[in-house]
């Protein structure tokens, strides 16, 4: 003990022991502290790190693993990959300035023109445009088939198939996919399976435990969990890690800011309390719905009356998640429309928004917002009608969620 200098006993005090738990690693798995000895990882806001001669620095910059220019790496970002891997029970993480950078990382590290990915229709917007469009403009070919159908999923492959891009519970409806199939059929194809968790969180569902070869994630949702930033993340084996997407983001430079990192790795502390709390007021709030007479349908993955309640149990931890959505009665779309704002204007403590992802609860009418630039036609076949509205439940009292609802919907036609 004693032949060790202080900074060895610092480094070896900062080894965790083997076997900790989900929880522990969430507070404790970082890079190791600073020599200040700083209990709260420190918010290191540099993008340059000073060599100590010409000779170290030269071969930093060969092998990349220490540090050289914030771009490649910067020790907050770094911690925060670090844990988040540890909760995602992944080799490695590399974080992306935004969820859907992760993505354009994704594509640009694994895939050429000429390969083709299978993905679900019901993914975020924004991640089927990047696949229909800005990906199809540099040749690789995205095939998009139904969310729980896995026929259609086994139908789509083609000997060119690299990957299957899918996303779980879908926004808003909560349609599950069973990621544990949708892993044999990628395998047996000789494709990659990658899920995005922004929904879910590693607190809730472990895509990786479950056959995924890569997690992916909007940090800029639960992770960070409180509205403040937006950050991404791909989760998965070193060797994809490591020695594919880290040459692309090193050269491409789709980096996630330090503070951005520092924001969120602070956030994944409390992230499995926070959605134990979001889920339970979810839940809470989807069963009162359930109860409403002017309330025709209610889509949340933890009630009995889904269509995939046991699976999605089985994959998500028994819980259900923050989203909610739920289908307002009207005789026409137009009534049903007039039924979603007059609920929406109704409210008084709920924001009025279309994130999600954050302790305040925000409501949204999907068919005017993040659905608005599709066709009535296409609308209708993804199941948005002009009654619907989706609920990102957040940590305020449940009763004072479901008492902002009751303004409205008490005040409805269809209210009795
Ligand atoms: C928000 C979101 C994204 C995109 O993430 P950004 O951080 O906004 O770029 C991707 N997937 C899902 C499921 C999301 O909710």
């Amino acid at each position: 003990m004693s032949e060790m200098t202080d900074e060895q006993r610092r480094l070896a005090r900062a080894q965790l022991p083997a076997g900790l738990r989900p929880e522990t690693l969430a507070v404790r798995t970082a890079l190791a502290p600073s020599q200040h000895g700083e209990n709260s990882e420190a918010l290191f806001l540099t993008s340059g790190f000073v060599q100590p001669d010409a000779q170290t620095s030269a071969e930093r910059f060969a092998s990349s693993e220490d540090f050289t220019y914030a771009r490649t790496s910067n020790p907050t970002v770094r911690s925060f990959e670090a844990r988040l891997a540890a909760m995602e029970g992944t080799e490695a993480a590399v974080a992306t300035a935004t969820g859907m950078s992760a993505i354009l990382l994704l594509i640009m590290g694994l895939l050429k023109a000429g390969d083709h990915v299978v993905c679900s229709r019901s993914v975020f917007g924004s991640t089927l445009n990047l696949f229909a469009k800005e990906f199809g403009k540099f040749g690789v070919e995205t095939s998009f088939v139904s969310q729980t159908d896995l026929a259609e999923w086994r139908a789509a492959i083609k000997p060119n198939t690299r990957l299957f891009f899918a996303e779980t519970p879908t926004n808003p409806l909560t349609e599950i996919c069973d990621i544990r199939a949708l892993a044999d059929l990628a395998h047996g194809a000789g494709a990659l399976l990658v899920v995005d968790n922004s929904f879910c969180s590693p607190a809730l569902q472990r895509p990786a435990e479950l056959g995924a070869d890569l997690v992916m994630h909007s940090g800029t949702k639960y992770l960070d969990g409180q509205g403040r930033v937006m950050a991404g993340a791909l989760c998965g084996p070193e060797r994809l890690i490591k020695d594919v997407f880290g040459p692309v983001i090193r050269t491409a430079g789709m980096t996630l800011a330090p503070f951005n990192a520092w924001v969120v790795l602070k956030g994944l502390e409390t992230l499995a309390l926070r959605m134990k709390a979001h889920s339970e007021n979810a839940l809470a709030v989807a069963q009162w719905l359930e109860r409403q007479p002017a309330v025709a349908r209610v889509f949340y993955p933890a009630l009995a009356s889904h269509p995939q309640h046991e699976l999605a149990m089985r994959q998500q931890g028994g819980q259900g998640g923050a989203v909610v959505a739920f289908e307002l009665r009207g005789d026409t779309p137009e009534a049903a429309r007039a039924a979603a704002f007059h609920l929406i204007d109704s409210t008084r403590v709920l924001s009025v928004a279309t994130n999600l992802g954050d302790t305040k609860s925000i409501i949204t009418h999907p068919a005017t917002t993040s659905h608005g630039r599709l066709s009535e036609a296409q609308r209708q076949a993804a199941g948005i009608g002009q009654g619907l509205i989706r609920l990102a439940v957040g940590l305020e009292h449940v009763d004072d969620i479901s008492d902002d609802l009751l303004r409205g919907l008490s005040t409805l036609k269809h209210s009795k």
